[in-house]
Formats: structure tokens, C-alpha cells, sequence
């Protein structure tokens, strides 16, 4: 479903990932580990259309997100157009929550769905309203972001992500801005989620219990390459690389 070919990100002179490649598959759940500063986020972020790629295309769903193909079949830069097509797809939750400071729970979930998608208000109403049951804050659809703790604020942010239906949702590092009490909550969430959709997954995570648990593949970077990939009880119990050895033993 998602296919980064020989990517490329330069912010400067500085490279920050070097003819990335990889792919993940349809319904899978992939998680990106590695040090602090190896392009984790920028993947995300490239993925989101939050950056631009400096070379290379990424692919999603044998479409290219990162450009669009003219009459002839070349690919030539995307515009906002294409990228606002292709943007749909996916849903990405933030570290720091993001949610709209100044609209309650039930307009931050509905605003995408029905501003972008064009769906029906009340359709967007109700659909938001089964997202926080699932959530567990059903009770919060008139507060305002402000009111709740880190914990809750994330649970909306997942709610508003998954309310535009994405067939990829892209998690960058949701529990490190939360209170260690919140963290475990947050997490049998998203487990639940992995479990019980058929949703893409990509996550960013220093948790490394949840890794595990969730993942079908886990991704070691370093220096802007995958130096490593396999399944977790692979990566975690039997690295090949010393980087991915050194890198798991200072966290674990
Ligand atoms: P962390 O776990 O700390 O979030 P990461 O692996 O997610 O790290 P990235 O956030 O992807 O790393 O950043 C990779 C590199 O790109 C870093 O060296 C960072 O300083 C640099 N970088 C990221 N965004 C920008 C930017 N907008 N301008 C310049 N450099 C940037």
C-alpha cells in the first residue's frame, strides 16, 4: 500500500534520509524505531505531505503521492490539487495532540469529514459520537480541548484521525507528551484499534511493549536508512545489527 522508492530528504546541506526504500503492505502494522534525529518523523511527515521529498517518489496505492503523472505517463511534482486527493487516504496523530484550541470535542471531529470529504453534518455528528464511545468519552462531546488532560486530548486527536475513514493512520511518538499514569490507557486503545480494524498502521514509538505487541514488522533506522527489519521477537529478541543491539539495550 505504501511504497517509499529511493526517497530522499535534504533540509539544506544536511541529509536526512538517503535513498529510503521500503514497502508496507495493506492492513499491516509497521513500527519505526531507531535514535533520536533518523528521519523517524520526517517519514511520517513525507507520508502526511507535511514536507516535500527532495528525491525519489512515495507511492500509495500504486498512485504517486508525491507527484502526478501527466497525459504522457511522466511524473512531474504534485500540485495542491492531486495532494489534497491523495492527503484523504491518510490520518496522521501528533505527539502534541494539535487539536483545535478554540472548537469542542465534537467540532474537531467533524470539521475534516465534513469540510474536506464533504460529508452531511449530521452524518459527521453521528459517526463522531460512535468514535467517542470507542474512545471512552462520550461524556466530553461539549468540552473544550482546554478541559481535558493530555490522555483525553489524545483520544480526541485519534478520534478526529480516524473519523476521515483512512485506510493509514501515522502515529509520531502519541504518548511521549503524556503523563506516565495516562500512557498505558492511550496504548490499549490504539491496541484495540490494531486489533479490531483493518487500518494501515505507522508508528513512531520509544514503547517498546507496544511495538511489540502491535507490530508485524519493526523498522530500525539510523542515519536516514532501514538498518534492519523483521518481525518484533526478530528485532527484539535476536538484532543482527550492532547499532539496533546498542540502540535496544540503552532503552530497554
Ligand atoms: P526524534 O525521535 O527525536 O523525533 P526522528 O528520528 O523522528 O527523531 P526527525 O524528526 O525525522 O528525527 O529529524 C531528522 C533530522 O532532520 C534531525 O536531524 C532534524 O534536526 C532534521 N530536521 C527535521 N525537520 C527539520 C526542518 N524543518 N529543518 C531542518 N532540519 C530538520
Amino acid at each position: 500500500l505504501v511504497h517509499f522508492d529511493q526517497v530522499v530528504k535534504r533540509y539544506g546541506d544536511h541529509t536526512v534520509l538517503d535513498h529510503l526504500d521500503f514497502e508496507v503492505q495493506r492492513g499491516k502494522h509497521v513500527t519505526l524505531i531507531g535514535p533520536s534525529g533518523s528521519g523517524k518523523t520526517t517519514i511520517l511527515r513525507l507520508l502526511m505531505t507535511l514536507e516535500k521529498v527532495s528525491g525519489g517518489v512515495i507511492w500509495v496505492d500504486g498512485e504517486p503521492l508525491t507527484h502526478r503523472r501527466t497525459p504522457g505517463g511522466k511524473l512531474k511534482s504534485a500540485d495542491e490539487k492531486h495532494l489534497r486527493q491523495v492527503r484523504k487516504k491518510i490520518g496522521m496523530v501528533f505527539q502534541q495532540f494539535n487539536l483545535f484550541p478554540n472548537m469542542k470535542v465534537l467540532q474537531n471531529i467533524i470539521e475534516a469529514p465534513v469540510n474536506v470529504l464533504g460529508m452531511d453534518k449530521d452524518e459527521a455528528a453521528e459517526r463522531a459520537r460512535g468514535l467517542l464511545e470507542l474512545v471512552g468519552l462520550s461524556d466530553k462531546i461539549d468540552a473544550h480541548p482546554t478541559q481535558l488532560s493530555g490522555g483525553q486530548q489524545q483520544r480526541v486527536a485519534i478520534a478526529r484521525a480516524l473519523a476521515m475513514r483512512p485506510e493509514i493512520l501515522l502515529l509520531d511518538e502519541v504518548t511521549s507528551a503524556l503523563d506516565p499514569e495516562l500512557v498505558a490507557g492511550v496504548l490499549d486503545l490504539l491496541r484495540d484499534i490494531a486489533r479490531s480494524t483493518d487500518i494501515t498502521m505507522l508508528c513512531v514509538t520509544h514503547e517498546m511493549g507496544f511495538a511489540r505487541d502491535i507490530s508485524d514488522t519493526v523498522m530500525m533506522f539510523n542515519e536516514g536508512r532501514v538498518i534492519e527489519s523483521g518481525t518484533p521477537e526478530k528485532i527484539f529478541t535476536a538484532p543482527e545489527h550492532e547499532r539496533t543491539r546498542d540502540f535496544l539495550g540503552a532503552i530497554l
